[in-house]
């Protein structure tokens, strides 16, 4: 049996417990006999992490959830594998990400990118579970609430679970978001409501999807905030402005007859 090397009570983190990056984060928490994963990651990785999981002596019969925090493909793409290795495990997500997911969305789910020569297998999923805003996963002994905090992804979820949160892409220890692309349903305002969420909630911990866990510093939380804000009203993102003061400044010149060189 290998040591569990828990990074919070009733929390391992599986690159932490391999000591090496495997892909993003993916947190197996556990009650008094039932476990959850939150994400999965690539599908080549799936049967390594399972093993570990083995190692650790969690029976994998008792394996409840399979939790996608949201739809993309480097969070998602292993799930048809692990549900092979773990025939218990309902498969869990937002409605959203259900749709993208079920639909074999493969723009939205970041699996297709034709700019960048991107093009990775994303099997088809059937969601079993949908959860949003509200809801709780519930193991034996363990409760997590929740939060549905679009912003990056129409269907990013996070979850709390006392002073920590399972942060998802919100936004990460060097204080960079999940990335913001139209095609993928990022939404500059619900993203911001999403970190000013995070930031006033008293949550102590974030863990996130990428990275290590870190301290829900208000400093962070609102730089990350003022940049995305700044974002809104700047062409840098495209039609997820929601406008652009250049163009009224301009509008104003022209009907003036303002000559840009005198
Ligand atoms: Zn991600």
């Amino acid at each position: 049996m290998q040591e569990r090397r828990e990074l919070f009570p009733n929390v391992i983190e599986l690159n932490f417990q391999a000591r090496r990056r495997l892909g993003c984060c993916v947190y197996l928490v556990y009650g008094q006999s039932d476990w959850m994963l939150l994400d999965i990651g690539y599908e080549d990785t799936v049967d390594e992490l399972i093993d570990l999981i083995r190692q650790m002596d969690f029976p994998l019969a008792n394996c409840r959830y399979l939790v996608a925090t949201h739809a993309d493909a480097d969070h998602v793409q292993g799930f048809v594998r692990a549900k092979e290795l773990l025939p218990g495990a309902r498969l869990v997500a937002h409605p959203h990400a259900r749709r993208i997911l079920e639909s074999n969305d493969r723009i939205a789910a970041f699996a297709e990118i034709p700019a960048q020569q991107i093009s990775i297998n994303l099997p088809a999923l059937q969601i079993d579970l949908e959860i949003d805003e509200g809801d709780q996963l519930s193991l034996d002994g363990i409760n997590l609430d929740v939060w549905h905090t679009p912003g990056h992804a129409v269907g990013q979820l996070a979850f709390r679970f006392g002073k920590l949160l399972f942060s998802g892409d919100n936004i990460f220890r060097d204080g960079c978001v999940g990335s913001i692309d139209a095609h993928h349903g990022s939404d500059l305002p619900a993203f911001i409501r999403s970190l000013q969420r995070i930031q006033g909630s008293g949550v102590e911990w974030l863990l996130p999807s990428h990275g290590p866990a870190f301290r829900n510093d208000r400093r962070l939380l609102q730089s990350a905030i003022d940049r995305l804000d700044r974002y809104q009203h700047m062409a840098d993102f495209g039609t997820c402005a929601v406008d652009w003061p250049l163009l009224d400044d301009w509008e104003e010149e022209l009907a003036r007859g303002v000559h840009p060189a005198q």
